[in-house]
């Protein structure tokens, strides 16, 4: 399941750091891919679509 990220611009591996990102105005922490060169964060498609239908599915349940 686990592959090796690297930065597209930098080249080298992406660390997995803990990261908090907000959506929809609420607070999510989660394991990210961060590239210790440039700090960019990558969010694998999966993860976004995984947290965002949980999300969605949190929201309707009111
Ligand atoms: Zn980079």
């Amino acid at each position: 399941m686990e592959r090796n990220w690297k930065c597209v611009s930098c080249g080298v591996e992406l660390e997995r750091k803990k990261a908090v990102f907000d959506y929809m105005g609420r607070s999510f922490s989660e394991n990210l891919l961060k590239c210790p060169k440039c700090g960019k964060v990558l969010i694998t498609s999966d993860l976004a679509a995984g947290r965002m239908r949980e999300v969605e599915e949190m929201l309707e349940d009111k």
